[in-house]
């Protein structure tokens, strides 16, 4: 095999400050980074180092470019927003490689981690995390809808605090609101729902409201939507209130 590598990289949720050092150093080493256009454009250009910019949608031919250059012996980073296992370009890219002659398995590649849009959103408001909790991906570009609305309904059965990421785009704008109307049919109206919005940037916007209150228009594309378990509560203080979900749930609960 050649001497090329391939490093896929989470670059976090914005902010310089939340790039892991060990990021830093694979991009410092890069012959090819290869990614969405706005997280490229996250990366300084140098000499000897090449930008890959592409479209939101072809994940996949990104991720064959990676394969293919590292082959060729380039030492090529692929970035993604917060992690690249979440959501992101880490799965396409064994993806394509399940796909790609065999002998591209025996190339040397690594994940390496980034701060989560989740995490960074519930650092900001508290701990709404702080118990059981899940993750869904509300965009229905690679899964049924039918298939999201029966986790999220059962999601709320369990009673985990969710993390919602992609809640709603120009192309989908009518998702979101169907999410909304399903919370109203299984939760009560105080339940606590968080809007994050562009965290760790210049844009950040936050805002905690009771889901009766809550509206579609309150999450676009730059949004992280945290929606409460039952036992997540405020606590009132001077500025911002503090959102967290308490560590345990009394016994006999379920
Ligand atoms: N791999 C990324 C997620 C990609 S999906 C990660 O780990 O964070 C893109 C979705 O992530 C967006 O629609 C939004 O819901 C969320 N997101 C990404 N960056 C964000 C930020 N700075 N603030 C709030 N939400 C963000």
């Amino acid at each position: 095999m050649s001497a090329g590598w391939l490093s896929i990289v989470g670059l976090g949720p914005g902010d310089a400050a939340l790039v892991t050092p060990e990021v830093t150093a694979a991009l410092a080493e890069a012959s090819d980074v290869i990614g969405y256009f706005p997280y490229v454009a996250r990366v300084a250009p140098r000499e000897g180092l090449t930008l890959h910019g592409s479209d939101n949608r072809v994940e996949l031919d990104r991720a064959r470019l990676a394969l293919e250059l590292a082959a060729k012996g380039a030492r090529v980073v692929v970035v993604s927003s917060g992690d690249p296992g979440v959501f992101a370009m880490a799965s396409a890219v064994f993806e394509a490689l399940e796909a790609a002659p065999k002998e591209w398995r025996d190339l040397d590649i690594r994940v390496l981690p980034g701060i989560t849009a989740m995490l960074a959103a519930s650092a900001r408001a508290g701990a709404p995390l702080g118990h059981d909790f899940c993750a869904i991906n509300l965009s229905d570009n690679l899964k049924p809808w039918a298939l999201i609305e029966k986790r999220l309904r059962l999601a709320v059965e369990a009673d985990f605090a969710m993390a919602f990421y992609n809640p709603r785009s120009k192309a989908r704008p009518e998702g979101f609101a169907r999410v909304l109307n399903t919370l109203r049919d299984v939760c009560e109206p105080e339940r606590l729902i968080l809007f994050a919005r562009a965290v760790s940037t210049p844009e950040e916007e936050l805002r905690v409201v009771p889901l009766a209150e809550a509206t579609p228009e309150m999450a676009d594309m730059r949004t992280m939507v945290i929606v409460g378990s039952s036992r997540t509560r405020l606590i009132a203080r001077k500025g911002n209130p503090l959102l967290y979900t308490p560590r345990s749930v009394p016994e006999g609960t379920a």
